[in-house]
């Protein structure tokens, strides 16, 4: 498998290099969004990792012309703390996930397969689980046909769970994806926030898709 690594900070790059060659994955390197770019539509890539802030042109830009050029390599950016709406964002241009720096290698790995297992060719913007259908360019919802009203932090735990389909997600996880919160554990606004998404979601359907995994987190998926 071979790994596009588009990144400015020299450290961060080699750190990332060293850890995905160990890790058996090929990996290059490019240092701006130029070159990013260009290595990206011309690399024979099966995946793209891309941090948002780089010199002579963006992350951003880098991601808009490769999906309007209909290259459909899976994108994986990142993105700062205290930048929610960028993690929006990079959804709605065409990315697959997003990790929040500092961020840990393990997790990164973890999203590389996890992006990987879905299939090399990029899913499109819906993402559906039985009948429950979210649009992430469009920005909305549906259960059986019926669009749900959700806030937009709830709109965002929703597409992170359903991106993630079938992974068990941890309650720090969630926080830090969503609330860029440094998880404490009496906190208990990840469990409020997704009573709330529940109610919507499953309460008024007989088959449940939020699920509780007990001691670890929540998890998303279409059970028999
Ligand atoms: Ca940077």
């Amino acid at each position: 498998m071979k790994i596009l690594i588009v990144e400015d900070e020299p450290k961060t790059a080699s750190y990332l290099r060293k850890g995905l060659d160990e890790n058996g994955f090929v990996a290059d390197l490019a240092e701006n969004g130029e070159d990013g770019a260009h290595l990206a539509r011309t690399g024979g890539y099966d995946l793209i990792i891309l941090d948002v802030m780089l010199p002579v042109r963006d992350g951003w830009s880098v991601i808009r012309e490769l999906r309007r050029r209909d290259v459909s390599t899976p994108v994986l950016f990142l993105t700062a703390r205290d930048a929610v709406h960028d993690r929006v964002q990079g959804l709605e241009l065409g990315a697959d996930d997003y990790l929040v720096k500092p961020y840990a290698f393990t997790e990164l790995l973890a999203r590389i397969r996890s992006i990987l297992r879905r299939g090399a060719t990029r899913q499109v913007s819906v993402v559906t689980v039985a009948d429950l259908a979210i649009d992430l360019v469009r920005h909305r919802a549906t259960r059986a046909g019926k669009l749900l009203e959700l806030t937009p932090k709830e709109f965002l735990l929703l597409s992170l769970l359903m991106r993630r389909t079938g992974d068990v997600l941890s309650r720090t996880i969630i926080a830090e994806q969503v609330w860029d919160i440094n998880f404490d554990s009496d906190s208990n606004v990840v469990d409020v926030h997704l009573r709330r998404l529940r109610l919507k979601v499953d309460d008024p359907h007989e088959k449940k898709l939020i699920h509780t995994v007990r001691g670890v987190g929540y998890v998303l998926e279409a059970r028999l």
